[in-house]
């Protein structure tokens, strides 16, 4: 191949790499994506889509019990694991497919193999070489396994997709998002669930009285928290695994499931002969238009994100294409960041959490919450609860963040986000209509601030 083969190549073809190539292609560029294992990456195939598809699989747990309370009669519903795992696959081809077919439908060429980076204008993949001007890495993350005696007998996430069978029991290590999403799905399907984690409260950095909220709601539904704990060793016993912790508990389990963070994946690209710069906890560094300190060689997604989340590993896509063949106006990371944790019950929230809005107006707060039982649940006899909070600046009327924990909190939020990224007012809320009856409607009839 020539000096210049590509416009743009692309490391990974994840969220970020899929993006950043197609678009770029779209005008009229010359890119090509190196992918080493499946088109779609970490979302498409071990992460957020097989996740919620558990996650529906697990709700109908709660739908069955809910029936009874609206007149419908069922025999004991009995789940087959395998079944869900062969339909779950059948669909993550399809995706995968989708994925290939629309990067060669786009102009982009692929490439299957693992990366090397060989100098800033060359990639080496096997035993070729291509050469592009500008080079992207979009390479993801992945799980890390914390280094204790016996952590062999424990999985990561990427596992639990692919389980022939589900255990009995299960610890999980890490309350963190993927931990907690992964307890609400195994407890609802059957599984004693035990999380273990080094915090007072699950989901670290969320808003404390939402974190409050989600661990007393999961502790009723059965999920077993031991908090600020940190596991000491496991120990395999025969078809058990024995499980220490740092004050001497000791669980016993039929899994282990790790969920303690994810690591940028660096190794193998080349990048220290080249002297590509990293943060401390292993991210590639970057500025405000994704470029390394090796000025042709860009990174986004979670290789470079503190925030791993495909919609900021898409923002970073546009962004750098932005930057690169459009004007440079687009700057994805100063945007807010709308998130959800799929846990029993949902969380989801947009801006920021009360303990930051402290950190930044002190006083000059309006805090405004519901907390109800969901009319549902009037009749199915289920304990659930929705709450919601709007954190409102005083002064300016400024809504600067909004959480909610219940049924459909990622669809309501989502929603809500709109209303926040264009710096709406709570004037702007109380003067929305609602949609009766529902329990997003709450969000304009908040009129008395709780303090
Ligand atoms: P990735 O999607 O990880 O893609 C990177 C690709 O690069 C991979 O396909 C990899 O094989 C490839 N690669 C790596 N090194 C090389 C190399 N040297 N050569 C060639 N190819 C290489 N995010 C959400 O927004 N919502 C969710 O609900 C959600 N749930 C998640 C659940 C789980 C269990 C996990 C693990 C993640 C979840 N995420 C979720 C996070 C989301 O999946 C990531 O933020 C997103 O996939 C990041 O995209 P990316 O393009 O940076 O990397």
């Amino acid at each position: 191949m020539s000096h210049d083969d590509f416009d743009l190549l692309v490391i990974g073809a994840g969220s970020g790499g899929v993006r950043a190539a197609r678009t770029a292609a779209a005008l009229g560029k010359r890119v090509a994506i190196v992918e080493q294992r499946f088109w779609g990456g970490t979302c498409v195939n071990i992460g957020c889509v097989p996740k919620k598809l558990l996650v529906y699989a697990a709700e109908f747990a709660e739908q069955f019990q809910a029936s009874a309370g609206f007149g419908w009669q069922l025999s004991a519903p009995q789940l087959n694991w395998q079944t869900l795992i062969e339909h779950k696959n059948q669909e993550i081809q399809r995706l995968q497919n989708i994925y290939a077919k629309l990067l060669s439908d786009s102009g982009v060429i692929t490439i299957q193999g693992h990366a090397c980076l060989q100098d800033a204008h060359t990639v080496a993949v096997g035993e070729q070489h291509y050469r592009a001007q500008h080079i992207l890495i979009a390479t993801g993350s992945q799980a890390q396994v914390p280094d204790i005696a016996g952590h062999q007998h424990g999985m990561v996430s990427d596992a639990m997709f692919y389980l022939k069978q589900l255990p009995q029991s299960i610890a999980i290590i890490g309350a963190g998002y993927i931990g907690v999403e992964f307890a609400g799905i195994l407890n609802r399907l059957g599984v004693k669930v035990s999380l273990v984690d080094k915090y007072a409260l699950p989901l670290n950095g969320f808003d404390q009285e939402a974190r409050e909220i989600i661990a007393q709601q999961m502790q009723q539904h059965g999920i077993q928290i031991h908090q600020q704990q940190r596991l000491h060793q496991i120990q395999a016993q025969g078809q058990h695994l024995e499980l220490s912790l740092n004050d001497g508990q000791m669980l016993k389990v039929e899994a282990v499931l790790f969920a303690t963070g994810r690591r940028a994946n660096t190794t193998g690209l080349g990048l220290e002969a080249l002297g590509i710069q990293m943060e401390t906890d292993g991210r590639i560094k970057t500025n405000a238009h994704m470029q390394t300190n090796i000025a042709n060689i860009y990174a986004i997604g979670d290789v470079a994100n503190s925030q791993q989340l495909t919609p900021v590993a898409l923002a970073d896509a546009m962004t750098l294409v932005d930057h690169l063949y459009g004007d440079g106006s687009l700057q994805a990371r100063q945007r807010i960041t709308p998130t959800a944790i799929f846990s029993h019950p949902e969380y989801a929230c947009v801006g920021m959490t009360e303990q930051q809005a402290r950190q930044n107006f002190a006083d000059d707060l309006s805090i405004f919450i519901s907390a109800f039982k969901p009319l549902k649940h009037t009749l199915s006899g289920l304990s659930e609860r929705t709450w919601m909070k709007l954190i409102v600046q005083k002064s300016t009327d400024t809504v600067l963040g909004a959480h909610m924990v219940g049924e459909s909190a990622a669809e309501i939020i989502q929603g809500i986000a709109i209303a926040i990224q264009a710096g709406a007012k709570k004037a702007d809320f109380d003067s929305t209509l609602g949609i009766h009856p529902t329990a997003a409607e709450e969000f304009v009839t908040m009129r008395k601030a709780t303090r």
